[in-house]
């Protein structure tokens, strides 16, 4: 009798046997119980499972249409749970996002603009109509990408300017053309295009590094990439680190191919969600952009992955599977055997230790693309000429402002910190305001009048007296965030035209069409923004640049900052002075003379590079050692305190490893829950999944006890 066993989209069960037949890669429905579940066939031997009698063996009760996982996909799978010891249906759960994409198409009514003019037009109708050129979409969704309410939008289906279209959820998408808009790039670019092309046409595995600074034209060089992909019939896969960077991706893409790409992200609506895992499993889908969720999608004919701004640590999952995005893309490269290309202009530690080891080829752009120059930057001390009292902005930035001001030219302001201020506290009895649920402050936010956890989404509204003393109007703000300096800007430059770019403000791609819309017609002067400005945005005209505090990043301590902190000021300064018009970046610091400060200023890349690699071999760190976090959580504090004092005590000796912890971890509390963490050091020699495994396997917690593992952790929270 045929028997199938079946990998269940459970992270709570292990695979079952049912009578039945399937090919590997097929999506079944089983029966568990009662109840029916979804599952995916696999190939037997490659997947452990208690073998049931053939009498007790249950039937497979449907095995769906729709196309199987591929068998690279599949090994994938079983790679990431085996790497990162996550349970294989909770990856797999990635690979099917949505269930709802394995039933019928439906129709859906989304509307477009007709090219007619409303007989009354208003400014906002004028801009909604200015906005939407070649959109089509919800009116919820038109509205967003012009900046209007919906009503503007029905308004101007009824005069007809915009009409209604009953669509297939599953209507094809267009398809790219490699021959669109062919640009003429420079010598460098060139080169790496050449060299991408060529291996995209061997189909088989190779890592790139494509690193060129800021504003040296990388995106039209992987282009070239993807143009030699779709002449061979292949898909692509780019990532992206955030979906408010899809935006100006889009545009870009759309010049270059004609059309737009296949997004996935968080944003898309179910209907959205099913169309595009449809055209993406049936190979329809030529290039799909998205963030790392995209990773997991059944691809049955991939032919390159790009990972773009691939140094960004948003690539590593900090809750469920832990994985990060950028080492699983090279792996899935590998399994298909395609290349895959890391595109940064600032690329992480660990990639460029794969050049020097030669896995990986490196592919240089020095210099930015059409002669511009690199911004020149400038440190600015903070001990010797400070801001005024309860101000932020040094004198010479003020100054600098006011000149671009005056000279008609776009500034940046670059703060990562969101809201108003990072505390609030009582001055008449310094009672500070706490997360009930996390060890974190609760961050002011006036835009919305709240007070706001940025680890568990707790809010309050900002109370008018101290809930400690009582006593009324005794609240004050302590330090800035994005919010507070855009209420310095305001009240320096009351004529100036800001915009606030936090992941408050721009949570989609529509607002970030809008912001960028903005910015390409002048409407702003200066924006304030946190890291989600740092990168992708491309606005000739903004030629100034001013990081608020350089030192913020290095406050943290942990093995990255000085990277994170040399990365993400050198993004933002690759901000300025893209276009004809040179750029100049102002660094406030308290200690300009910090060797990442001092790098930065002289633009000394290689030198910091160089300091910060032999530091990490010294002390045997990523990537030349390993480390693995074990996070163990209850809303119990004495059962996790007890869980972790047993794992600690199991931890076995094994040579070139060292267990630290358990210690209460820098978040001792967290959405309710309190926490330790362990943190284990070993050599690459040794098998460090295995030795967790069986570590982890030999003890008992109670229910109520969670024990999370993150392997080569970037969070030391
Ligand atoms: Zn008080
Ligand atoms: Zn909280």
């Amino acid at each position: 009798m045929p028997r199938v066993r079946v990998l269940l989209l459970n992270a709570a069960l292990g695979p079952l046997d049912y009578r039945g037949d399937a090919e590997p890669g097929s999506v079944v429905v089983v029966p568990l119980g009662p109840r029916q579940e979804m599952g995916v066939a696999w190939e037997a031997e490659r997947l452990p499972a208690n073998e049931i009698d053939e009498a007790r063996l249950r039937p497979l009760l449907q095995v769906l249409d729709s196309p199987p996982l591929p068998a690279p996909l599949r090994r994938l799978i079983e790679w990431t749970s085996d790497y990162y010891l996550a349970p294989l249906g909770a990856v797999l759960r990635m690979a099917l996002p949505s269930t709802s994409a394995l039933g019928g198409a439906r129709i859906v009514t989304e509307y477009r603009p007709t090219g007619l003019v409303p007989d009354r037009m208003t400014p906002q109708r004028e801009q909604a109509l200015e906005r939407i050129v070649g959109r089509q979409g919800l009116v919820g969704e038109l509205a967003a990408a012009a900046g209007v309410s919906d009503a503007v939008v029905r308004g101007l289906v009824k005069t007809g300017a915009i009409e209604a279209v009953e669509v297939s959820t599953d209507h094809p998408y267009p398809r790219p053309d490699p021959d669109f808009h062919v640009p003429v790039l420079e010598a460098a670019q060139a080169e790496a295009a050449e060299a991408l092309r060529a291996s995209v046409r061997e189909r088989a595995f190779q890592p790139f590094l494509l690193d060129g600074v800021t504003g040296s034209g990388k995106t039209e060089v992987y282009f070239e990439a993807i143009a030699e992909a779709l002449r061979q019939g292949r898909q692509t896969l780019v990532l992206l680190p955030e979906i408010a960077l899809t935006e100006p991706f889009l545009q870009r893409f759309t010049g270059r191919f004609g059309c737009e790409p296949v997004a996935w992200h968080s944003g898309l609506r179910q209907s959205q969600r099913r169309r595009a895992w449809r055209a993406i499993a049936e190979g329809e889908a030529r290039v799909v952009v998205g963030a790392r969720s995209a990773l997991f999608l059944p691809y049955p004919n991939l032919g390159l992955i790009a990972v773009d701004e691939a140094h960004e640590t948003s690539f590593k999952q900090e809750d469920g599977v832990h994985y990060h995005a950028r080492d699983v893309a090279v792996m899935r490269a590998k399994l298909e055997e395609v290349p895959v290309i890391l595109a940064s202009a600032t690329p992480a530690i660990e990639s460029r230790h794969q050049v020097t080891l030669g896995v990986y080829k490196e592919l240089k752009l020095p210099e930015r693309f059409g002669g511009a120059e690199m911004p020149a930057i400038e440190p600015l001390n903070l001990v010797s000429d400070p801001p005024p009292r309860g101000r932020w902005l040094a004198p010479r930035l003020v100054e600098e402002l006011q000149g671009n001001l005056e000279a008609g030219e776009q500034s940046l302001l670059f703060l990562n910190r969101r809201g108003y201020a990072p505390l609030t506290l009582c001055r008449h009895c310094g009672h500070r305001f706490q997360c009930p649920n996390c060890t974190a402050w609760m961050v002011e936010h006036r835009f919305t009048a709240r007070l706001a956890c940025h680890h568990c989404g707790h809010v309050m509204p900002v109370p008018r007296m101290c809930p400690e003393c009582h006593e009324e109007e005794s609240l004050v703000a302590c330090g800035p965030g994005v919010e507070r300096i855009a209420d310095e800007v305001a009240a320096l430059f009351p004529e100036a035209r800001t915009a606030v770019v936090t992941s408050d403000t721009i949570w989609s791609p529509a607002k970030a069409a809008e912001f960028v819309a903005r910015m390409e017609s002048g409407e702003v002067d200066i924006v304030i923004g946190t890291q989600l400005v740092t990168k992708g945005y491309h606005f000739p005209n903004l030629t100034l640049v001013g990081v608020i505090d350089a030192d913020l990043g290095l406050s943290g301590g942990d093995l990255r900052a000085a990277e994170r902190t040399f990365q993400q000021i050198r993004q933002v300064s690759g901000r300025a002075g893209r276009g004809e018009k040179p750029g100049r970046v102002f660094i406030q610091s308290h200690d300009p003379d910090a060797p990442v400060i001092d790098a930065l200023v002289r633009g000394d890349v290689e030198g910091f590079y160089e300091a910060e690699t032999d530091a990490r071999r010294e002390a045997a760190m990523p990537p030349f050692g390993r480390l693995a976090a074990i996070i163990v959580s209850s809303e119990k504090e004495a059962d996790a305190k007890e869980a972790a004092a047993r794992i600690g005590r199991a931890a076995p000796s094994v040579d070139n490893m060292i267990v630290l912890g358990p210690a209460p971890a820098a978040l001792a509390m967290l959405r309710g829950r309190h926490r330790l963490r362990l943190l284990v050091h070993a050599s690459r020699s040794i098998p460090l999944q295995d030795i967790l495994r069986d570590w982890l396997g030999g003890v008992e917690w109670p229910k109520s006890v969670r024990v999370a593992v993150d392997v080569d952790p970037y969070s030391f929270l």
